[in-house]
């Protein structure tokens, strides 16, 4: 059995960069500022604060990544509402909530969404056709694991 996510037009599109890679982040906005006008952000506290000032528009805000902000952005993947993650972690420091990040990466890809962890994987991501067509994400047959004998 397959089962689908539609990834509709307009995507719900994450955003989240670390204290270190928050200045690239809002570059790469203002940069991608006409593409993202399409799509709906939301982001973690300090990087959505950021974003607001960058692209002059309101972003939807979840708690600060520390303080659980990454655990919600995996929690809305998990449940379907997120599209695209965009995250721009620090490679070369380590976090107060690292067990998060790892966690917020490992979502994305047990539901198969688009990850862009650095600007140019952000890049071709904007730029791919599918990002301004519905596309039907295929997720994982779980129903095995989930019927388990335990
Ligand atoms: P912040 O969180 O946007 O609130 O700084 C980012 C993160 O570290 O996950």
């Amino acid at each position: 059995m397959v089962n689908t996510r539609i990834l509709k037009q307009r995507k719900r599109i994450a955003l989240v960069a670390h204290d270190n890679k928050k200045k690239e982040l809002m570059e790469w906005a203002e940069f991608n500022k006409t593409v993202l006008a399409r799509h709906e952000l939301i982001a973690t506290g300090t990087t959505g604060k950021l974003l607001e000032e960058a692209l002059d528009r309101p972003i939807k805000q979840v708690l600060s990544g520390p303080l659980g902000g990454d655990q919600q952005i995996g929690a809305m993947i998990s449940e379907g509402l997120l599209d695209v993650l965009i995250f721009f972690w620090d490679p070369m420091e380590a976090q107060p909530h690292d067990p998060d990040v790892k966690a917020l990466l490992r979502l994305a890809v047990v539901w198969n969404i688009p990850v862009a962890s650095d600007r140019a994987s952000a890049d071709f991501l904007m730029t791919s056709p599918l990002m301004h067509e519905e596309y039907t994400t295929t997720i994982p047959d779980y129903s095995q694991y989930i019927k388990r004998k335990v």
